[in-house]
């Protein structure tokens, strides 16, 4: 049987917000930390966006998904940044012998803004992937106050990519 030259992978992720607020708090998005009222809460850094990379990662090779490699039980991954997770799983797409076609990921969060943020977001993940700034798309929305991510109850985030074989 002839394999496959591309593959394509989905993520999707959540985290809550802090109920409490909190003068200095700062969310985590894609590597950059992010003034904010509320934290988010996790066992990692709780970089939703860099979770749902991962998890569309490692979906393009059935390997799992990040919970199954890094688990929110293991003291070691406790406040771990998710960059070293994205890392890691890069290491075993690049092992396996792909490599990252695009991805597109889409944040859905009312707050914090990020359309001030999006650039420094979009370098630091083409960066952490040492890739072209084109082959990353990084957007935002709102959904118009509605549903949990209107309530500003927590940030969402999907990814897609594309994996394509090497040589
Ligand atoms: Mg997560």
């Amino acid at each position: 049987m002839t394999e496959p030259v591309m593959r394509i992978g989905h993520g999707f992720d959540v985290h809550r917000f802090a109920e409490q607020a909190e003068a200095d708090a700062q969310v985590m998005l894609g590597g950059v930390a992010i003034p904010h009222s509320h934290r988010l809460l996790a066992h990692s850094d709780g970089d939703v966006l860099l979770h749902a990379f991962c998890d569309a990662l490692l979906g393009a090779l059935a390997l799992g998904d990040i919970g199954s490699h890094f688990s929110d039980q293991d003291p070691r991954y406790r406040g771990i940044s998710s960059l070293v997770l994205l890392a890691e799983v890069l290491r075993l797409v690049k092992e396996r012998g792909w490599m990252l076609g695009n991805a597109d990921l889409t944040l859905v969060a009312q707050a914090p803004r990020l359309s001030t943020w999006r650039e420094a977001i979009w370098e630091n993940i083409a960066r952490a992937c040492d890739c072209p700034q084109d082959r990353i798309s990084v957007k935002a929305t709102t959904t118009e106050g509605l549903g949990y991510t209107g309530r500003r109850e927590g940030i969402a985030c999907h990814a897609v990519v594309l994996l394509v074989r090497c040589g």
